[in-house]
């Protein structure tokens, strides 16, 4: 079935603010997303700086207790004994270092606190050695203790008042057990899949929430590589298991160290998405009101022109029915009015066309199509009528001698005539030549005898165009019995018509039954 316009349009309006929300939800959610990256970058980055700011400062309160201790130290460095005594008051007094330890110029352990069974021994491993190659206060690289712990050593030299080396006074860290560092980063692990490693100036993993990790080399890592190159600030990172994170990142000085905070990139995804169907939640009602709104308006417009479609169809059927269509737009005025005068016109036209068809030309009486139209009418509404013929006397005569023009000037004489005296229901016609009938609606023969002989006298009393009298002579009959056929009426009148004639006509003779 075809459809209405009322149907597209809801189309286009439903089709234009699907469109409109979807649009406006994709772009909420890019710009969303967008924001809560950068967010994200921005707060990841200020909490690795916060973080790496800590870590620097427990770092400088580990190498001044060590310094501190140094002097003692360097004094007692002959006496084993009060050696591990002074280590043990140092490792007892605070919290940050895992293990102490005192080494001589050779590398030799002198003492240690606890006692991990290394006295006597030397330091064949990488963070000693730098120490005693650099004389100087330093955090090491991590590296694989003589215990196998994974280790930082945190030293400072120690010198004699001749200012001759003795060796080092050095703290360390278990990276992989509980320690200081431990402590100011592994509380941060957050529900949203946020976490913090660090790493040091070789790619290490020196922290990280999955003990496991630790020691492991990432220097495939872009953000390692970053921290590597002493940079900090955020971006985006795949981890090692290919997921994408937002990591921000600060290099700290004091160990070379990087500490990275990272939140999975899905977070910001899933935030926006929340935002976008906050945001459509909250845009619902006004969604459903808007196109409640549109219905109506939908409707208000198109319901002018279908009414306007309606009523041009019942046009084509012939109907013409009086609907009142509201014109409130432009397009519908004119339509309407167009369609209305056009739809006037054309009734006027026909009726005008349909009058003439009945009309005779000369006389402007009606013709034998209207007659016949009328007879079969009255005779369906079983109305009884009388038929009145008329015909002129010798009215060849009147166009022999004053021509065929005044002869017609006489027929319309007639026609008024015959007007005169009939009433408005009753039809006047000309049958054609000089023939013409009156009909007269429920008129018995006494009363259209009565009619009959009434334009026989007026046609008689007055001069005609002929500036002469003429005559007529009328047969009547009345037609009251169903069975009777119209032809045999005629039949009748038209003997009686005859029989006025033939007994000299300018008379008025009745049909027999
Ligand atoms: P009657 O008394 O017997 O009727 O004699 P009549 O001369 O009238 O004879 P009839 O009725 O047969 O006459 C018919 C004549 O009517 C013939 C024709 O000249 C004339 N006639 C027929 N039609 C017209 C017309 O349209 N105009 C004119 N002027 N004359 C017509
Ligand atoms: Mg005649
Ligand atoms: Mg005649």
């Amino acid at each position: 079935m075809i459809k209405t316009l009322r149907f597209w349009i809801m189309l286009l309006l439903t089709f234009t603010m699907i469109g409109i929300l979807g649009i406006t939800s994709i772009a909420g959610y890019f710009v969303e997303k967008e924001n809560v990256v950068d967010n994200t970058l921005k707060m990841n980055n200020v909490f690795s700086a916060k973080l790496a700011q800590l870590t620097e400062e427990v770092f400088e309160g580990m190498q001044s207790q060590l310094q501190v201790k140094a002097f003692e130290v360097s004094a007692d460095i002959d006496d084993a004994e009060k050696l591990t005594e002074e280590l043990d008051v140092l490792l007892s007094s605070n919290k940050n270092f895992n293990s102490l330890s005192v080494v001589n110029r050779d590398g030799v352990v002198l003492a240690t606190a606890p006692d991990v069974g290394i006295v006597g021994s030397k330091l064949e491993t990488p963070g000693p050695k730098e120490a005693l190659y650099e004389r100087k206060n330093l955090i090491s690289a991590p590296y694989q203790a003589t215990t196998g712990r994974l280790l930082v050593l945190i030293s400072t030299p120690l010198w004699n008042d001749k200012n001759e080396y003795l060796g080092f006074l050095s703290g360390t860290i278990y990276l992989q057990e509980e320690n200081s560092i431990r402590d100011i980063l592994g509380d941060h692990y957050a529900t949203d899949g946020s976490y913090v490693w660090v790493v040091d100036r070789n790619g290490i993993i020196i922290y990280h929430p999955v003990a496991d990790r630790i020691g492991t080399s990432v220097v495939e890592n872009d953000v390692a590589q970053k921290i590597m190159r002493h940079e900090s600030g955020a971006q985006k990172v795949l981890n090692s298991n290919g997921q994408e994170y937002l990591a921000g990142y600060t290099f700290i000085k004091a160990s070379k160290w990087g500490v990275v905070s990272q939140t999975p990139i899905g977070v910001s995804v899933k935030s926006a998405a929340d935002v976008v169907s906050r945001m459509l939640l909250y845009a619902l009602p006004f969604v459903i009101f808007f196109f409640f709104v549109t219905i109506l308006l939908t409707n208000g417009l198109a319901s002018p022109l279908r009414k306007l479609a309606l009523y041009s169809a019942s046009l084509r059927e012939g109907e013409r029915t009086q609907t009142a269509i509201p014109t409130w737009y432009f397009e519908a005025k004119q339509l309407n009015e167009t369609i209305r005068e056009y739809a006037e016109w054309q009734q006027q036209t026909v009726d005008e066309y349909k009058e003439r068809s009945y009309t005779d030309a000369l006389t402007g009486l009606k013709n034998r199509r209207y007659q016949e139209e009328m007879i079969a009418k009255w005779i369906r509404h079983k109305k009884p009528f009388s038929l009145i013929m008329i015909d002129i006397d010798h009215f060849k005569q009147v166009n022999d001698t004053y021509g065929h023009q005044v002869g017609d000037e006489v027929l319309k004489f007639l026609a008024e005539k015959m007007c005169e005296v009939v009433r408005s229901e009753d039809v006047c016609v000309r049958l054609g030549g000089e023939e013409f009938v009156m009909l007269l609606t429920d008129t018995n023969h006494t009363d259209a005898l009565k009619i009959a002989e009434r334009l026989r006298r007026n046609v008689a009393a007055v001069v005609c165009p002929t500036n002469d009298i003429i005559t007529v002579s009328l047969g009547v009959g009345y037609y009251h019995d169903p069975e009777e056929t119209v032809d045999h009426l005629f039949e009748r009148v038209d003997k009686a018509l005859y029989r006025a004639k033939t007994e000299g006509r300018n008379r008025v003779v009745l049909a027999e039954e």
